[in-house]
């Protein structure tokens, strides 16, 4: 549904896109992560048709719509977007809004169709500025849905709603994109959003695309330690191969593994080699900082029914659990 294939654009001096290629298959949700000035806006940008692309090609449902010698305006690309800011037309009634990219017969209907979707029935006559953030930023996915666009692109759709009610309306949209049946890509720079949103993450960082994977891949076999400590918290342990079975590692062979905190497990126990030197308290599980008899930090996450106490001598032990190794740095 759409591929960008080694798409560059510059902002003068600032390459904003460099080289990125990604490819989001019908019906996918897929995230845009990474930090702020990565590139994440401008490629929803250069997907919808408002930039350009220096270079490369950018392909909509099989189409070329832009590339060398072409440039298919935005509202030819039947392609939806929900912006930051939403941009809702303040003179428009909520119906209105909605209806704004349908033909006149269609209005009705689908109209009453949306407002039940994303659940503002009863509100078509309202005015956009008398709505809540949330009311507001669902009639704007409600118009971006309206034309039944084979491609929805969002931009940060909850940075203008307060945190409690964000992981409602995650699960809220999660349900609303499945039953249109859309492709979705969206941007955000919270991890949490795109674990719990995306089929498939592409993290990007500089204008690149560094990895495209299920979050569980990005999670556990991060492309590299940028990409590790990026989607959470990272045990870069020193770590030899004392018996081989994997294909091409030679016993002996020395590197880093990374260790996901909840993979350390504290035991506590007065003789410990290990002291636990930090300890904060995040509700459902507890994040430790253990400093190991070489001086090494070691993250474990624990759940917090496990009371280890600062200060506490213990002993780790690794549970079980997917690891990956990376080369010496
Ligand atoms: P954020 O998460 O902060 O919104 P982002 O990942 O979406 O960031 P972009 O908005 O795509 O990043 O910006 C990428 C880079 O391109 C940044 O350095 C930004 O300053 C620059 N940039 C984006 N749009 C323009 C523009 N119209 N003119 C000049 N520079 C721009």
């Amino acid at each position: 549904m759409l591929r960008f294939d080694s798409v560059t654009k510059r902002f003068g001096p600032t390459v904003a896109l460099d080289d990125a290629s990604l490819e989001v298959a019908a019906g996918e949700v897929v995230a845009l992560l990474g930090p702020s000035g990565c590139g994440k806006t401008t490629a929803l940008r250069v997907a919808a048709g408002f930039e350009r692309p220096d270079g490369g090609r950018v392909e909509v449902d099989g189409r070329v719509v832009a590339g060398p010698g072409v440039y298919v305006a935005p509202e030819r690309r039947a392609v939806g977007m929900v912006f930051q800011d939403y941009a809702l037309f303040p003179h428009l009634d909520v119906a209105s809004n909605i209806a704004f990219g349908l033909p006149r017969r269609e209005r009705g209907s689908r109209v009453d169709e949306l407002l039940e979707l994303v659940g503002l029935t009863g509100l078509g006559s309202r005015s956009p500025g008398t709505l809540s953030g949330g009311q507001q930023q669902r009639v704007a996915l409600a118009r971006a849905l309206a034309p039944r666009p084979g491609l929805v692109l969002l931009d940060e759709p909850w940075s203008a709603i307060d945190a409690l009610l964000r992981a409602e309306m995650r699960g809220e949209l999660a349900r609303v994109l499945r039953a249109e049946g859309v492709t979705v890509v969206l941007v955000t720079h919270d991890r949490e959003e795109a674990f719990t949103l995306a089929d498939r993450i592409a993290l990007m960082r500089d204008g690149e695309v560094l990895q495209c994977g299920r979050p569980e891949d990005l999670y556990f076999t991060p492309a590299d330690r940028w990409c590790a400590r990026f989607v959470g918290a990272s045990n870069l342990v020193p770590a030899q191969l004392a018996s081989g079975f994997e294909g091409g590692e030679r016993v002996g062979a020395s590197g880093e593994v990374l260790v996901r905190p909840e993979l350390v497990g504290l035991e506590i126990d007065p003789g410990g080699a290990a002291e636990v030197v930090g300890r904060t308290f995040l509700g459902h599980d507890v994040l430790y900082r253990v400093r190991l008899a070489d001086g090494t930090l070691l993250a474990a996450q624990r759940p917090s029914n496990e009371e280890v106490p600062l200060g506490s001598r213990v002993r780790v032990r690794l549970h079980e659990g997917r690891v990956t190794s990376f080369d010496r740095p």
